[in-house]
């Protein structure tokens, strides 16, 4: 346990220490941090690269792949040098050479016993995982060990983000899409665009940070970003057993819904299960939204439309 700041240290990291909501406690408090990083590819290398550069003490970086050609478009903390080696060997070389005062601890790519071994030791975990197996794995993991859970992912233009953090008794990753499927959008398949997953991977370093240094944070909200538009929309999330609020039945025989930004005509009466059966959206990895509040898939039959809802589809993103 550190209790000062060395002179190298009020200087290197001066410019964050300068903000009030950080100051040298703060900057203490990043410095006796633990944190786990599952998963160094587009979402893990600028998360990487802005904690260490922080000044968090350790870094936990687990991933079993190498460097491949294909990866450089995004993945930002290798270089063309490191085609064919170890990631979490390039990737720890590279930070050391950016922070040598980090201590980083190598792991292989994720498993079980590897998550109930690891987890417990450290302060937050992030996902930058690019699989529904190994996502549902570490929230899971974090859950039980009511350790902080920063997820996010991309693919395509558009990009997920979400802090879990158990003790506050908040939604988990599990709560908003309970299914183990692959939702199908992979970056293998569907492309990703560097800059989005980027910009993710950053935000993930960002609430990492407000985690550590117990500042205000937007704990259990899913937001969600379009890079089409640079817009983040935020939908609030409950955890399971969710509470429905009660909704009367609308009087007439039709009605007007937004659905995602768009006013159709359905008629009455008429649920959200009935909604996505008429409008075939009922697919494996789809979490919905009424109102801004994300709705537990066993609420779906229950739940009745009203006249001017704003009902959002999307699916689960797994790419990293
Ligand atoms: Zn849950």
């Amino acid at each position: 346990m550190h209790t000062d700041l060395t002179d190298d240290e009020f200087l290197r990291y001066g410019r964050q220490i300068l903000l009030p909501e950080i100051g040298e406690t703060g900057q203490l408090r990043l410095k006796n941090s633990k944190v786990l990083i599952v998963g160094v590819g587009g979402l893990g290398s600028p998360a990487a690269l802005y904690l260490a550069s922080a000044g968090v003490g350790q870094l936990w970086l687990a991933d079993g792949d190498k460097v491949d050609t294909s990866n450089l478009q995004r993945q930002i903390i290798y270089r063309n040098s490191d085609r064919h080696q170890s990631k979490t060997k390039s990737a720890i070389q590279h930070l050391k050479s950016l922070n040598p005062a980090v201590q980083c601890h190598p792991l292989p790519a994720v498993d079980q016993n590897v998550l109930a071994r690891v987890i417990p030791q450290v302060d937050v975990v992030l996902d930058c995982s690019d699989n529904m197996e190994t996502r549902q794995a570490v929230n899971a993991a974090c859950v039980k060990a009511e350790k902080p859970l920063v997820a996010a992912a991309a693919v395509g233009w558009q990009g997920q983000l979400m802090l879990i953090e158990p003790s506050a008794k908040t939604a988990c990753y599990h709560c908003v899409f309970p299914q183990q499927d692959e939702p199908g959008l992979t970056c293998r398949e569907a492309g990703v665009i560097g800059p989005v997953v980027g910009m993710l991977g950053t935000a993930q370093a960002l609430v990492t940070l407000q985690v550590l240094c117990d500042l205000p944070r937007p704990t259990g909200i899913l937001q969600c970003f379009d890079g089409r538009t640079l817009q983040w929309q935020r939908l609030s999330t409950q955890r399971l057993p969710f509470s429905a609020s009660t909704r009367k039945t609308f009087g007439g025989t039709s009605m007007h819904i937004r659905l995602n930004g768009n006013e159709i005509q359905i008629s009455l009466p008429c649920t959200l299960e009935a909604l996505l059966i008429q409008q075939e959206q009922l697919k494996p990895g789809t979490a919905v939204a009424l109102n801004q509040q994300v709705i537990p898939r066993s609420q779906w039959s229950e739940t009745q439309l009203n006249e001017n809802d704003d009902v959002d589809l999307f699916r689960a993103i797994a790419g990293g």
